[in-house]
C-alpha cells in the first residue's frame, strides 16, 4: 500500500512550493488508492510557531487536500526517536562521541585552513574510554568506504561516497533528537513507502538513508522535485510575487481548484492539457511526469487559469463568496434582496472578471446608493452624449410595463430607430447612468436587476 506525506516545518506561512509538494504527494497517494499523511516539523523549538502550524493546516483545507489519519506532531515523538538512537547504540550502529563545541570548533578552522571539506573526522567513532558524566552525543556509525545510489523517480540514479559524508549526530547532548534522526523514524513509524519532497533535501537522503540500512528497515522510494524559479529564473521569493497561499484566496481572489491546477501544471504535465480536473489529476498523476528543471511561477498564468475557474463556477457559490467583498464595498450589509439580485446578475458578471475582487467590485453598481459614483470614462461619455436623447430613452422606458430584458431592448431599439441612431448611441449613455462605468454586464440584464423605480432614478440624477 502506498503512503506518502506532507512533512513541512511550520516556520512561516504555507508557500506556493510547500503547496505544489502537498499537491503531488496527495495525488500519488489517491492514483494508488493509498494514504497521504501530514506531519508537522515543529523540532525547531525557536522557530517553529502555532500561527504558522494554523495557517498549513487552513491552507491544505482550502485546497481541498484532505489527508488520512491524524496530523503526525515530530516534537511529541522525541523520546520515540531518542528511543531508536539508543537501539543503534546498543547495537553497534552508533557511538558516544564527547568532542567539546571548543574542540569541534578547532578542527573545523583546520580543515578550513587546509581547505578540506568540514566533516566530524570520526574521531570518537572506535574509543570506549567515556569519560565519567560527561555530556555526550549520539552519533551514527556510517559506512566510511563505498558509495551509496538513490534511484530518484525525478532525478534518475544520484550517486555519493560514502567518504563525503560523515557521522552525523542523531541525539544531542542534552537528550533531543536531530531533524534527521526524527525524520527517518517518523517516516518508517507512518508506513511511508515514497518521499515526494523539494531537491533541496535530495543531499539529505543519502544520510537519512544510512540511518534506515543501519535500523535495517524498509528503504522507501524518493522522488526529490525541482524548486519553483520566478520569470527571471532565480530561486522563488516574494519579490515575484509568491505569496503564501493564504494570500491567494484572501488578496488576490483566487478560487482553490484555479490555484491547484496551476500547481499541478507547474512540474508536471500531461500532453498540451492546460485545464484538468481534480479527477483527471488523480487518474493521471506519475512521478514520472515530473520535469528535472526547475519550473517557472507565472502569476499571470495563474490569474488566467483562475478566470477559466471563475467562469465555470456555480453562481450561488460565486454570490456566497463575493458577498462579504461588495458589502464591505458598499459599506453596508447586503440584504436578502441584495442577495437575490447578486445571484440574478451572477451569470453576466463573472463574465468579466478573473478574480473574486474584480467580481465583487464589478457588482458593487448593483448596490449604490443614489446618486451613484461616476468613474471617469463614465463621465466623460456623459458630457459627450446628446441628453435629449437619453430624456427621450427615459420615456421610451418609463413606458415600458412588462420590465424584461427583451421589452426593454425592444424600446430602446425602437428608440434609436427613431431617432436614427445606432443602437449604442443610445445604450452607451444609458449604461454609463445606471453603472457609473463604460462596461458592464449586458444593458438589458443591468436594467432588469436593478428594475424600474431605480432604473428610472438613476438616469434622472444623470439627467440632473
Ligand atoms: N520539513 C521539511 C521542510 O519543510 C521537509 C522534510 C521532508 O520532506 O523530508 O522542508
Amino acid at each position: 500500500r502506498v503512503v506518502t506525506r506532507f512533512a513541512p516545518s511550520p516556520t512561516g506561512f504555507l508557500h506556493i512550493g510547500g503547496a505544489r509538494t502537498a499537491l503531488f504527494n496527495y495525488l500519488f497517494a489517491r492514483h494508488h488508492g493509498g494514504d497521504f499523511r501530514l506531519r508537522i516539523e515543529d523540532t525547531d523549538r525557536a522557530r517553529s510557531t502555532e500561527p504558522a502550524i494554523a495557517a498549513i493546516l487552513d491552507g491544505l483545507s482550502w485546497l481541498n487536500f484532505e489527508w488520512d489519519g491524524e496530523v503526525v506532531y515530530q516534537f511529541a515523538r522525541a523520546a520515540r526517536h531518542a528511543e531508536v538512537a539508543h537501539q543503534l547504540l546498543a547495537a553497534g550502529h552508533a557511538y558516544r562521541c564527547y568532542a567539546t563545541p571548543e574542540e569541534l570548533e578547532a578542527m573545523r578552522a583546520e580543515q578550513r585552513a587546509a581547505k578540506l571539506p568540514m566533516r566530524y573526522d570520526g574521531r570518537w567513532r572506535d574509543r570506549t574510554d567515556w569519560p565519567n558524566d560527561a555530556p555526550f552525543v549520539i552519533r551514527l556509525k556510517a559506512p566510511q568506504t563505498g558509495s551509496v545510489t538513490i534511484d530518484d523517480l525525478v532525478q534518475g540514479p544520484v550517486t555519493v561516497a560514502n567518504a563525503e559524508l560523515d557521522d552525523m549526530v542523531l541525539l544531542r547532548s542534552d537528550g533531543t533528537p536531530t531533524y534527521m534522526l526524527a525524520v527517518v523514524v517518523d517516516d518508517h513509524d507512518m508506513g511511508v513507502t515514497h518521499v515526494i519532497r523539494g531537491d533541496d533535501h535530495l543531499n539529505n537522503a543519502f544520510r537519512q538513508l544510512a540511518l534506515i540500512r543501519a535500523m535495517e528497515w524498509q528503504e522507501p522510494a524518493y522522488a526529490h522535485i525541482p524548486l519553483i524559479h520566478g520569470a527571471d529564473g532565480a530561486k522563488l521569493s516574494k519579490r515575484h510575487g509568491a505569496l503564501g497561499v493564504d494570500a491567494y484566496r484572501d488578496e488576490m481572489g483566487l478560487l482553490p481548484e484555479a490555484v491547484e491546477n496551476y500547481l499541478l501544471r507547474l512540474g508536471w504535465g500531461h500532453g498540451d492539457d492546460e485545464i484538468i480536473s481534480r479527477d483527471q489529476a488523480i487518474e493521471w498523476f506519475d512521478l514520472a511526469g515530473v520535469g528535472r528543471g526547475p519550473s517557472r511561477f507565472d502569476i499571470k498564468k495563474l490569474e488566467s487559469v483562475n478566470g477559466h475557474y471563475l467562469r465555470a463556477a456555480d453562481d450561488d457559490r460565486l454570490v456566497t463568496l463575493v458577498a462579504p467583498g461588495v458589502a464591505a464595498g458598499v459599506g453596508r450589509s447586503l440584504s436578502v434582496t441584495d442577495i437575490d439580485l447578486l445571484r440574478r446578475s451572477m451569470a453576466e458578471l463573472k463574465k468579466r472578471a478573473n478574480n473574486l475582487n474584480d467580481l465583487a467590485s464589478g457588482a458593487l453598481f448593483l448596490f449604490r446608493t443614489r446618486p451613484i459614483p461616476m468613474d471617469d470614462a463614465a463621465a466623460k461619455l456623459l458630457a459627450s452624449a446628446d441628453p435629449a436623447l437619453l430624456r427621450r430613452a427615459r420615456a421610451a422606458f418609463a413606458q415600458v410595463d412588462d420590465w424584461q430584458v427583451a421589452t426593454l431592448e425592444a424600446a430602446a431599439r425602437a428608440l434609436a430607430e427613431a431617432e436614427t441612431v445606432k443602437l449604442g448611441q443610445v445604450a452607451q449613455p444609458l449604461r454609463a447612468a445606471v453603472t457609473g462605468a463604460a462596461q458592464s454586464p449586458g444593458l438589458f440584464d443591468v436594467l432588469t436587476a436593478l428594475g424600474r423605480d431605480e432604473t428610472l432614478g438613476r438616469i434622472d440624477d444623470a439627467l440632473a
